[in-house]
């Protein structure tokens, strides 16, 4: 039995009328539907509310709409499998076509653009749906399934029964229209928060009142403060007292111990290390100072986990209305990622124990010239010089592709080059459009067969420099995938990839073949080699940081009550438990609490973990290809298995499930490679 408990009131009449329903469609149908009516009762009793009627319109509504055999239960499969598909897929296009201005390099945006752009039409379908009780159909006849079942039993169904799964699961809850509003403000009230909350580096300073960072300096947290560490490395000079000071602004906001006047404000001087600000001694902007605003050091009152209480707080009224996933947490491990949150905790741990980690942590010691200090978690050093400079690179891409049509004409020969026979090239390259974009690009595919899939790809008026090229591959990738899950699928319902991580390894896998594309030579086993070791430190650095999310998510739904404050401490103390299990012994300093910088914590749902899970998944799909020889007809088979639970896509893609061994494997053979060359 499917486990479907729920704090719903269910209506009065409900037990008797169901009882009296279940006789009469046993006596009917036959004792073997037995499991199948139970199931469909309590399925359709659970969501059923006073609005959808009485017992009566109850009563009318199962017995016409029960497919008590086999023959009509098809029948209704295909139908819905069908409508849908074209519900869908005509969603999608009106999305597309609403973007388009928004999207293309196509002049102007007008302030209107951006409300179509913005206008979601499928938005009200399952309200819809559940209204009209079409889906009430679905849950009367297939099944709801909790991740355990799916994980359990989902390798012995067949295609059809996971498709019927993947339908219910489209109905697998009712979430009242007040309740979504609410995800929605808290949602972008934190997204608003964090997308102002910039730092004016150029008003920083060091103890002897130093400023190290040029005028008009705008770092976003953490995103721009991260990528800033990173590309110090490469100053000499200055660089270390830059890393320091970034350093120190993280953990002032993290402990919120940052004066509420220096968040987005270049009027003052801030010296993060005694927390002393005053008025601006020299000016880089005309941002005027707030009126009445007093320059003190006034620490920000824990806004930052008061927006974070906001977004539980909203999550939180969902779960009694997903009775299948009634946690936030459930949501995103059991049903987006549909890894248990168990075994991503145990591949993260394992990355986070690797013997790899020491033996890196010295290596980067050992180029750095000094002791590790924390910020050193963004170590970016590992960089080989290519055997093409950007500007040749970027000379021999607009010559070849002037325009995005003349790159639209290369694709059959592109993807033969990539291993796939003419005639799939061919087909491949008839299922992609390609449009010029207005940003750096992105693929959009289709969700109906007869649409086609657009690759949008940023062509400058001088032609494709290498980067639009690079970024032009990748986002074919997502194509190519899209074109095979959707045309070639058995059933559009698994349509797709069991998720996003799934979508960009494959794409990376196209990506990372761009040279010879070009015709030159690929990168060299040392450049591969540091590349991995790169992925590596990138992987030890997220896993922490999910680990911190996903502790944060726990301690919430523990604590439903708790204050901002109370919040903040807890996240400093999980933050700083983690830190000296897995990277104290490392960098030799305890109680670090950069971890929680992460802005994605406050705004994102617990979305952190996609991040490492991504970089295995990806490392899986790698060496799976380079076993194989030929990308092409490999990648064919892996993107049409679609969407099942992620180790059953990767049993079939690789032969083994989701897991951190690829990832250590390449990593050990490549420390090897880069200390012999050494
Ligand atoms: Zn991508």
């Amino acid at each position: 039995m499917p486990s479907v408990a729920s704090d719903n009131q269910t209506q009065p009449w409900m037990k008797a009328t169901s009882e009296k329903l279940q006789k009469q469609l046993i006596a009917k149908y036959g004792e073997d539907q037995h499991a199948r009516v139970d199931r469909g009762l309590l399925q359709v009793a659970e969501f059923w509310r006073a609005e959808d009627g009485d017992a009566a319109v109850f009563e009318d509504f199962v017995l016409s709409n029960f497919a008590g055999d086999q023959t009509t239960l098809n029948t209704m499969f295909n139908r819905f499998q069908n409508l849908l598909e074209q519900l869908n897929g005509h969603m999608q296009e009106i999305n597309r076509e609403f973007r388009q201005q928004a999207d293309l390099d196509a002049g102007p945006v007008l302030p209107f653009d951006d409300l179509f752009a913005a206008y979601d039409p499928a938005a009200h379908v399952v309200d819809d749906f559940f209204k009209n009780k079409l889906a009430f159909v679905v849950l009367l006849n297939f099944p709801l399934t909790s991740l355990q079942e799916r994980l359990e039993q989902g390798p012995n169904w067949s295609r059809q029964q996971w498709a019927e799964v993947r339908l219910a699961q489209a109905f697998s809850k009712r979430i009242p229209a007040a309740v979504n509003l609410e995800v929605a403000r808290a949602a972008s009230e934190a997204d608003s928060y964090i997308s102002q909350y910039n730092i004016w580096m150029f008003h920083l300073l060091d103890q002897n009142g130093q400023r190290f960072f040029p005028p008009k300096l705008r770092l976003l947290s953490h995103w721009n403060l991260r990528d800033e560490i990173k590309a110090d490395y490469s100053d000499a000079q200055h660089g270390l007292a830059k890393q320091r000071s970034i350093q120190q602004v993280m953990e002032r906001i993290i402990t919120q111990t940052i004066p509420n006047v220096v968040i987005n404000n270049p009027n003052v001087d801030w010296n993060p290390w005694t927390n002393e600000v005053k008025p601006a001694a020299e000016k880089d902007s005309d941002l005027a100072p707030s009126p009445g605003e007093k320059i003190t050091n006034t620490a920000e009152p824990s806004t930052r986990y008061a927006m974070l209480l906001k977004t539980y707080q909203a999550a939180r009224k969902v779960d009694p209305y997903s009775p299948t996933a009634p946690t936030l947490i459930a949501r995103r491990f059991d049903e987006d990622r549909e890894i248990p949150e168990q075994r991503v905790r145990e591949m993260l741990q394992q990355v986070l124990t690797s013997p790899m980690v020491p033996k890196i942590a010295q290596l980067i010691q050992a180029r750095l010239g000094r002791p590790l200090e924390p910020f050193d978690i963004w170590y970016d050093g590992f960089r080989a010089r290519g055997a093409y400079t950007e500007a040749q690179l970027d000379a021999i891409v607009s010559k070849r592709y002037p325009t995005a049509d003349a790159y639209k004409k290369d694709i059959p020969n592109i993807l033969v080059k990539l291993g796939f026979t003419p005639e799939k090239a061919q087909y491949l390259a008839d299922n992609i459009v390609v449009d010029p974009a207005r940003g750096s690009g992105h693929a959009m595919g289709a969700a109906m067969r007869g649409e086609k899939a657009h690759l949008r790809t940023r062509v400058e008026s001088a032609g494709m420099n290498y980067k639009g090229f690079n970024i032009a591959v990748h986002e074919m990738g997502h194509n190519v995938e899209q074109t095979f899950s959707l045309n070639e699928i058995d059933y559009t319902l698994l349509e797709g990839v069991p998720n996003t991580a799934f979508t960009e390894a494959l794409a990376m896998v196209l990506q990372g073949h761009d040279l010879e594309i070009l015709g030159l030579a690929a990168p060299d086993a040392l450049s591969d080699a540091l590349k991995t070791l790169n992925d590596f430190w990138n992987t030890y650095e997220i896993s922490g940081v999910a680990l911190v999310d996903m502790g944060v998510w726990h301690w919430m739904y523990d604590n439903p009550n708790a204050t901002p404050t109370q919040l903040r401490d807890a996240t400093l103390e999980i933050a700083k438990n983690i830190w000296n299990k897995f990277y104290a012994p490392v960098f030799g300093k305890k109680d670090v609490v950069l971890l929680a910088v992460y802005s994605h914590m406050i705004d994102s749902f617990l979305y952190l973990p996609d991040y490492p899970i991504g970089h295995l998944i990806a490392f899986q799909v790698e060496e799976q290809m380079k076993k194989s020889g030929a990308i092409g007809p490999e990648f064919e088979r892996m993107a049409k298995m679609g969407h099942v639970t992620p180790d059953m896509w990767m049993i079939h893609a690789t032969g083994k499930p989701v897991g951190a061994e690829a990832l250590l494997a390449a990593t050990e053979q490549s420390l090897a490679r880069v200390n012999t060359a050494k």
